[in-house]
């Protein structure tokens, strides 16, 4: 498979990159053993590029995956943490659920910060950029929903990687048009950063249009990669076939990729609007004291459910 630079970095990814969100407790919740074994396969089958994230909670899979693993890989991973101690912290538990000696890129977490993210998190970005002076990691960077942050990145210098949503759909994106993401996109890459993308088939929703919705994004000029989120064999092969330019034959097709997995808000939510505050994607709202989804909205990127202090909310 084809490897791009992300940016000026030196880091070398392969254009398809395994997103490890689906296949953890927040969403599949497949077993640590069978996670690791689909990892596993798919570096064997040529991905070197891992994205998780400290709350997608995916670190002892991939730990596993690596076991006696003697090929390259590259892992992000990204924290919410705000401060220098939590982000701190953050750094410290990646190193060891991941059994790694370094983190190749670690992101803040953003998914819907608005664009003084940088200055309200300037303690934690400090402390990824200390680690990277230590060589503890290689690239510092950001993931995000809003197109404001991604403009911004631009003139970060510490910011080496963005990680934005974009998708032909035009669905998840925060305050503008996917137009303006790909304006945006463009100036970061003129300005030497590396990027990445996630939610190139819009959570599911654009699952019949997989090579066109997969070619608009490998299209736009300065993304690398697409993470992408497989959680069995079949996904992990008609994926493989589309970057690498290969026919996907009928058969795996007609075995398809698992219908779109659906956002379920159980009896027990109590109302209290933590996940509508944090969903990217207005499609959460309050409705006779319940949280309600709009599946036409919903793109399935996982930041309502590690937030309900009732577990309520359960992507399958
Ligand atoms: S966070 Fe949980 S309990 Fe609160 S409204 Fe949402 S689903 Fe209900
Ligand atoms: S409802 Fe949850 S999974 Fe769906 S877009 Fe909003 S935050 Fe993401």
């Amino acid at each position: 498979m084809k490897k791009y630079s992300l940016g000026k970095t030196g880091i070398k990814v392969t254009e398809l990159c395994f997103g490890a969100l689906p296949i953890g407790p927040l969403q599949a919740n497949i077993s640590v053993k069978k996670g690791a074994k689909l990892i596993r396969t798919a570096l064997e089958r040529g991905i070197n590029f891992i994205d998780t994230a400290e709350v997608y909670q995916t670190y002892p899979h991939i730990k596993k995956a690596l076991e006696g693993y003697k090929g390259e890989v590259i892992i992000t991973t990204k924290s919410y943490s705000k401060t220098y101690t939590e982000m701190e912290k953050s750094i410290q538990y990646a190193l060891e659920s991941l059994d790694r000696n370094y983190i190749d890129i670690f992101l803040m977490h953003a998914a819907k910060a608005t664009p003084s993210v940088f200055e309200e998190r300037a303690a934690a970005l400090q402390c990824l950029n200390d680690y990277k002076a230590k060589g503890t990691i290689r690239a510092i960077g950001i993931s995000t929903h809003v197109i404001g942050i991604v403009k911004r990145a631009t003139e970060i210098k510490e910011i080496d990687i963005i990680f934005p949503i974009i998708n032909k759909l035009d669905m998840g994106i925060v305050n503008g048009s996917v137009d303006d993401m790909v304006q945006a996109i463009s100036e970061v890459h003129k300005a030497g950063k590396g990027l990445y993308a996630m939610k190139a088939l819009a959570g599911g929703h654009l699952i019949d249009q997989l090579e066109e919705s997969f070619n608009f994004v490998r299209n736009i000029k300065g993304i690398t990669s697409i993470a992408v989120g497989m959680v069995n064999q079949e996904e992990l092969e008609i994926n493989l076939k589309i970057f690498n330019d290969e026919k996907i034959p009928q058969e795996l097709l007609s075995q398809k990729i698992k219908p779109s997995k659906r956002l379920f808000i159980s009896r027990f939510c109590k109302g209290c609007g933590t996940c509508v505050e944090a969903c990217p994607s207005h499609a959460l709202s309050l409705k006779n004291g319940k949280a309600v989804v709009d599946h036409q909205l919903c793109i399935l990127c996982g930041y309502c459910n590690p937030v309900c202090p009732e577990f309520a909310i359960r992507i399958i």
